[in-house]
């Protein structure tokens, strides 16, 4: 039981890491066509945590690492669409964004953290 819903975990990451990758490919298209949209990879995306998360849990076995999985899973497909919505609606935010900005955002360390990650995948300052 555990083993299956370790493997459905990964699986939804996996389909979640795709749907982001042609999310961002999609937007990449769009803007070489001349439309402005700011749906770009080089930026701090909780896509990128949940994938830490995956990698990070996987080596602590047992439940630990299904429950890191699946809360890895929904932080990846949370964000895969996100940015698949944002083709459309771009100011869309999602609820795991909305909620960040209403509670996190508020701490100046976490400001300064997002910054530094930021300036680390290559995003230059607002
Ligand atoms: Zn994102």
């Amino acid at each position: 039981m555990r083993l299956i819903l370790l493997v459905a975990a990964w699986i939804a990451a996996v389909l979640g890491a795709v749907v982001f990758v042609v999310a961002m490919i999609e937007a990449a298209m769009r803007r070489a066509e001349g439309e402005a949209n700011d749906i770009r990879p080089n930026e701090l995306h909780h896509a990128y945590l949940g994938a830490l998360l995956l990698i990070g849990t996987a080596p602590l076995g047992g439940w630990r690492a299904v429950f890191g999985a699946w809360l890895a899973a929904a932080l990846i497909c949370d964000d895969a669409d996100e940015h698949r919505q944002q083709l459309r609606r771009p100011a869309y935010q999602s609820l795991l964004h909305r909620w960040f900005a209403a509670t996190l955002w508020r701490f100046a360390w976490i400001r300064w953290l997002a910054g530094v990650l930021n300036r680390v995948f290559g995003k230059a300052a607002p």
